[in-house]
């Protein structure tokens, strides 16, 4: 049987993929505009309700709620930080990159706490993740307190040395959980203009294809599909990350590979992979295809190229060659946002109205939350603890022009996979050329 591919997510497929409703007809005015349907924009417009159930609040979305990354990404709602410790140092010292690394274990306890308020059903489990290492040198980057013994017991992965286990971190089915999310915040009486694509933002306006949406503040929620907005193509870098499934496993092939629980699983390579145990007992593995598009073009609907399915079901033989053989049911792609420290920022200015969030470099489905509390908080005009984290206001300068921006990556990607292979051939540090990618990529 040929991998289905595309049809924007499996998530999207298993759950039925929506129409796009309530497209906006003509002007319209409100207190907030939001542009994009993700989870950064969904949280937004839903604490900033929460918090003054009087102000109208809109949302702007392309396509349908949750159609980006929010609806396609691993289901990892981790603590991990979106963005680099050594940027978030430079600008707030240790200290701020420990608040930020605070908030975000807290932000986890949050979502699954709201998720269940609003009876939002999305296969949540608080398991964890394993992250192991399957050489000498992942194994000094990791440092890692499981021994390989400890990590066999947890899941038997080949060629694990060591691995180190994270308990801030939930598993979650991503459309069901944006979807609930969405209808969670139209039944607070926001309304989402799906199918609405906005051209051009200004302060006071959001210009779109099917009218201008008038308000004094103005968020831009969109991340991976930044680039496509009048004058911000070079803000952030539109990264491409792949996903395939398999077919369900059998309970024998289950124990064969130790996977009793149901944390995540991840490894320390640099061109790294994500995985989860779905809740109907397939296993979802993500890692990078192509990693940039020319022109920072995205993908459409979801679909990847045939060598990045082949390429992640040799990452997913490896990790368990028990499972050479097993159907792939669905592989899909998705961009997320990359600005070029690779750092998120939260930001808003109320002389103008205009705001946005986002750029979390592939840990965003925790961060999103986070970043809707603080946009809310910048928006009232609120000076909280959210709003000084290291991340608020943070200013990035804009990638380079094409075709250098695609040079670059490229080569940056060349230069990553190399290194693992020098690692996986038993170099006993990390790869000199991957600290070298580092320098050039600005991380
Ligand atoms: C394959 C993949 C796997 C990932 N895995 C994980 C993971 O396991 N854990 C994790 O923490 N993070 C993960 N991420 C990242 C995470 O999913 C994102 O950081 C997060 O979902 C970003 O949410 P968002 O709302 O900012 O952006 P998005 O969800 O991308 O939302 C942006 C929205 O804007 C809309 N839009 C685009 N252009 C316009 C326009 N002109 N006008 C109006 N609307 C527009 C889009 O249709 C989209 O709905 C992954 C990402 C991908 C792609």
């Amino acid at each position: 049987m040929p991998v289905r591919n595309g049809g924007v997510s499996f998530w999207w497929q298993q759950v039925g993929l929506p129409s796009p409703a309530d497209r906006l007809d003509g002007d319209a005015t409100c207190d907030v505009a939001i542009v994009g349907g993700g989870l950064t924009g969904l949280w937004t417009a839903w604490y900033l309700h929460e918090a003054d159930p009087t102000l109208d609040v809109r949302v702007v979305e392309a396509e349908f709620a949750g159609f980006g990354a929010s609806g396609r990404n691993g289901g990892w709602l981790s603590s991990e930080l979106a963005g680099s410790a050594r940027t978030y140092e430079r600008v707030a010292g240790a200290d701020g990159v420990e608040r930020l690394r605070a908030a975000l274990r807290g932000t986890v306890d949050e979502v699954v706490g709201v998720a269940a308020r609003e009876g939002i059903h999305a296969d949540v489990v608080r398991s964890g993740v394993l992250t192991v290492a399957r050489s000498e040198a992942q194994r000094q980057r990791l440092d890692g307190e499981l021994t390989a013994a400890q990590v066999a017991e947890r899941i038997r992965v080949a060629g694990a040395v060591s691995g180190h286990f994270d308990p801030d971190c939930a598993r979650v089915h991503p459309a069901k959980l944006v979807s609930g999310v969405a209808r969670a915040v139209r039944e607070r009486g926001v309304r989402i203009h799906e199918g609405t694509r906005a051209v051009r933002l200004e302060p006071g306006a959001v210009v779109t294809e099917r009218g201008t949406v008038r308000a004094p503040v103005v968020l831009r929620c969109l991340e991976g599909f930044t680039a496509g907005l009048a004058g911000h193509r070079r803000d952030w870098l539109p990264m491409n990350s792949a996903i395939v499934v398999t077919e369900p496993l059998t309970p024998g092939q289950w124990h064969e590979i130790g996977w009793s629980g149901q944390e995540l699983l991840g490894d320390e390579a640099h061109a790294y992979c994500y995985a989860q145990r779905t809740a109907d007992g397939r296993i979802a593995l993500g890692g990078r295809g192509v990693p940039y598009r020319f022109g920072s073009r995205t993908d459409v609907d979801g679909r990847t190229q045939d060598w990045t399915v082949e390429s992640l079901r040799s990452t997913l033989t490896s990790l368990f060659p028990s499972l050479r053989g097993i159907g792939l049911d669905h592989a899909w792609c998705g961009v997320l946002g990359v600005p070029r420290d690779w750092s998120a920022s939260v930001a808003y200015d109320p002389r103008t109205g205009l705001g946005h969030a986002g750029g979390y470099v592939g840990s965003g489905l925790t961060a999103t939350n986070l970043a809707g509390r603080t946009l809310r908080d910048l928006v009232l005009g609120a000076d909280t603890e959210l709003t000084r984290l290291p991340w608020t206001g943070h200013r990035v300068r804009r990638w380079e022009p094409e075709p250098l921006r695609w040079a670059g990556v490229h080569a940056l990607y060349r230069l990553y996979r190399a290194a693992d292979r020098r690692e996986d051939a038993g170099l006993l540090r990390t790869s000199r050329i991957a600290s070298l990618a580092d320098r050039v990529a600005g991380r």
